[in-house]
């Protein structure tokens, strides 16, 4: 009996060895490899070229995207990657990219951005022409932006163009029934105002003609006053609706939401599985 044990211990550490071996075999790619900023665009462009590509996103998951610095190892990465894809503005980006480019002169540097129409940020009021960073939570953005990516992945790589284009194709259809949806819940009634801690929905809320209040104030945490004269204008617009993101504190929106007895909800802008999460933000403002 004591054998039979052993020997059945001995066959799984053997199993679970060849199970990790396998999978850290398959971590390492022989791809070539391309960055990205944000886990939204890798989740665009693995849907165009993830099979001829590696892609990474410099800003892991549950990182902050205005405040990350890179690794060592990803500098190193980054030096032997194809292209890098920027979304164009976030903090992250205007810190680290002249200096990205400095030291990795062979990579291609591409701004997915590029024929976006661009709105003011809400909570830069030194910097007015410093435009809002977060162009990719609305699908109408969302459809440059991949038209921009396979665009690249066209260039880069000349031989699968059909086969990006194809991919392409599939995706601008995803994001038009993303909208479609979308439009569905605004004619149904939606929420005319929310409040959200970081402004990361300025497009969302333009293109679906309603307005977010933000809670932070210049990018930092509300002062009371500020919070007080926040506080009255959701009451004057009825808000029931407090979105909060994981990567910042969520202590004054939670006052916010208190006071007015509204919903507090947790979104995640920077979730990989972009349609999802755009829909999500979209339901929690039914009316
Ligand atoms: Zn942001």
């Amino acid at each position: 009996m004591k054998n039979r044990n052993l020997v059945l211990l001995v066959c799984l550490t053997l199993l679970s060895g060849g199970l990790i071996t396998a999978c850290k075999s398959k971590t390492v790619s022989d791809k070539p490899k391309i960055f990205v900023t944000i886990e939204p665009l890798r989740y665009f462009a693995e849907q165009i070229a993830g099979h001829y590509f590696d892609i990474e996103s410099m800003v892991p998951k549950g990182n902050n995207p205005e405040t990350y610095d890179p690794t060592p190892r990803q500098l190193m990465a980054l030096a032997d990657s194809k292209a890098y894809l920027s979304i164009g503005n976030l903090g992250f980006e205007k810190q680290w990219i002249p200096k990205l480019k400095e030291n990795a002169s062979n990579v291609k540097f591409c701004d997915t951005s590029l024929g976006i129409n661009y709105l003011e940020s809400s909570h830069q009021h030194e910097n007015k022409d410093d435009y809002d960073p977060h162009i990719w939570t609305t699908p109408s953005n969302a459809a440059i932006i991949v038209k921009n990516i396979s665009n690249l992945f066209c260039e880069l790589d000349p031989q699968h163009q059909e086969e990006y284009i194809k991919n392409q194709i599939q995706l601008l259809t995803m994001i038009q029934q993303t909208d479609a949806e979308i439009r569905g819940i605004v004619s149904d009634g939606i929420q005319e105002t929310f409040a959200i801690y970081h402004p990361s929905l300025t497009y969302f809320a333009h293109d679906y003609g309603i307005e977010q209040l933000c809670i932070e104030d210049n990018g930092k945490e509300p002062s009371p006053v500020h919070l007080k004269e926040l506080i009255n204008q959701c009451r004057s617009e009825q808000v029931k609706v407090v979105f909060v993101q994981q990567e910042f504190n969520t202590h004054n929106a939670e006052i916010i939401a208190n006071e007015l007895k509204a919903k507090l909800v947790t979104i995640n802008p920077l979730n990989y599985n972009w349609q999802e999460e755009i829909i999500k933000i979209a339901r929690n403002l039914k009316k």
